[in-house]
Formats: C-alpha cells, sequence, structure tokens
C-alpha cells in the first residue's frame, strides 16, 4: 500500500460523533434521546475495546489481518473509517512504510474485528482495507460482504496488483484509494517487480470505466520522479478521466517533515487539471 497513506488513531471511549461531551449542559429535550434509544444503546457494548493481536497462531485459511485502526479520518477522505490491514504485498516499492504488512500473516482474529465493528455500528460511516495489498487476501470478497451486512460502506486501497480480483469485488466498493506508482519508465524501480505497471493500468481501466469512487494519489519525491514527468503522468491520467489525484509527498518516516516540497506552479497546474487535487 502506499506509504503515505496515513492513520490517526483515537483514544478508545472517545466521545462518538454527535454524542454530546461528557458534562457538557444540554438543552432541555433537544438532543435528548428517547427512551427506546437509551435502551438500545445501553443494550450494545458500544465502548468494547479494539481486538489486541493473537497470542496462538490462527489456523492456516484463517485472513491475513495484520493491523487494525478503530478510528481513521484521512484514510478515506470525509468520511469516519475504522481501517483493517491485510498482511501480504508481492511488491517491494524501496519507500515503503509497511514493511511489516508485505509477508502474509494472520495476527488478528477476523472474527474478533467483525465482533468489535458490530459494536462501531452508527458510530463509524465505513470500513477500509488496506494493506499490504489488500488483494492479496483470497477472503476479502467474504469479509467485504461480512462489513456490508453490517450497513458500512467499504473503501479499499490498493495499487492495482490484482485486476481480476479486484473486478470480482468492485460492484461492492463505495470508494478506492488507487496507487500509481510513477510513470511507465519508473514503474518497476519503485515497486522492484518487473512489468509491475501493466495490471495497474488494468485496475485504473476498470475504476474508470466502471468503478465507484475512487483517488489516484502517488507518493512523490523529485528524485525519483522529477516535477516536468510527475506533471506529464498527472496530464495523462487527467486525459483518461481521473478527476480526483493526490500527490504525497515522501516521507523518512510518517509524520515527517518534506524534504523537497513541491513546486506552487506544479501545485497550480495540477489544481487545475483535476477535479479535486490534494498535496499531502
Ligand atoms: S505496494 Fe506493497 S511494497 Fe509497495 S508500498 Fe504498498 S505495501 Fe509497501
Amino acid at each position: 500500500m502506499n506509504a503515505a497513506s496515513s492513520s490517526n488513531t483515537a483514544p478508545e471511549g472517545a466521545t462518538p460523533r454527535g454524542a454530546p461531551a461528557t458534562g457538557a449542559p444540554q438543552p432541555a429535550g433537544a438532543g435528548a434521546p428517547a427512551c427506546q434509544d437509551v435502551r438500545r444503546l445501553a443494550d450494545r457494548p458500544a465502548y468494547a475495546a479494539p481486538p489486541q493481536p493473537v497470542i496462538q497462531p490462527l489456523p492456516r485459511h484463517s485472513p491475513a489481518v495484520g493491523g487494525l485502526v478503530p478510528f481513521s479520518t484521512v484514510d478515506w477522505p470525509g468520511q469516519l473509517a475504522a481501517v483493517v490491514f491485510i498482511a501480504g504485498c508481492p511488491w517491494r516499492c524501496h519507500y515503503c512504510h509497511n514493511t511489516e504488512l508485505q509477508t502474509r500473516a494472520a495476527r488478528y482474529d477476523w472474527h474478533e474485528v467483525r465482533a468489535f465493528l458490530e459494536t462501531r455500528k452508527g458510530l463509524l460511516d465505513a470500513v477500509v482495507f488496506s494493506g499490504g495489498e489488500p488483494l492479496s487476501e483470497p477472503r476479502l470478497p467474504s469479509m467485504i460482504r461480512d462489513v456490508r451486512r453490517m450497513g458500512y460502506r467499504v473503501g479499499l486501497h490498493t495499487a492495482g496488483i490484482y485486476p481480476l480480483r479486484l473486478a470480482d469485488v468492485l460492484r461492492h466498493l463505495d470508494w478506492v484509494g488507487m496507487d500509481i506508482k510513477a510513470d511507465a519508465k519508473g514503474y518497476d524501480d519503485i515497486t522492484g517487480r518487473r512489468d509491475s505497471q501493466r495490471p495497474a493500468l488494468a485496475c485504473l481501466t476498470q475504476l474508470l470505466s466502471a468503478g465507484p469512487d475512487f483517488e489516484c494519489r502517488i507518493t512523490w519525491h523529485p528524485d525519483w520522479l522529477d516535477e516536468a514527468r510527475l506533471l506529464a503522468l498527472a496530464r495523462e491520467l487527467a486525459r483518461r478521466g481521473v478527476q480526483r489525484f493526490a500527490v504525497q509527498a515522501a516521507r523518512s518516516a510518517p509524520g515527517t517533515p518534506v524534504g523537497r516540497a513541491l513546486s506552487a506552479q506544479a501545485q497550480a497546474e495540477l489544481r487545475h487539471s483535476f477535479q479535486e487535487f490534494a498535496y499531502r
């Protein structure tokens, strides 16, 4: 998954969206839940702690859940989401910040994660599957079905490695964050894999033709792709019909300052080329 993709964790038990702050005076009657609602809230363990990594190894066929962020505002712009990280990725991007998620391993029990998500119904909008590469998990379609049944919207972060698997789940997705690694010349240098642009372009074609809302984003450093090449790549994406594009400045570690920033001129051109553009 894209190295710059990040999530924030909120302390468990934080005031949920729309709920009054503890101790804050409430206008009489306004926002006061009906008795039935109070009973419903009391009935469910709304503040259950998120599951912890398992101690005993899980059965071999278990979904390779490698991490869980219970609350994020950044992994799907505009949505409050839990993020489920799948451990497993066949690429070896030299800038990968999630190297511990490159190897397939089930560190969390999906049944526990599912039970936890049940307790967050009504508090979160969505569940985002990230990674690693979430499409590396053969059970992803049933995991997506599970969270859809709970009423969540579903987002996916993908590097576009598995076009056939993407085709299988596309109609069940509400949003996709699709990594574009580089232009044709630079793709394999980033991913460490031969012919890696081909599947990514096949995934992009699917998103453009029949897909849900999506954003293309690139983790960018001028040493990997100079501004002129970045702009040429962006123009090509815009020409193909991409409407949302983000440049994520490469950082040595998440949260550290950007080394060399994208010029104001380049940002202005990108803003002009897309319906939505973000520089993060
Ligand atoms: S595609 Fe794989 S190797 Fe590349 S950044 Fe994402 S998880 Fe890391």
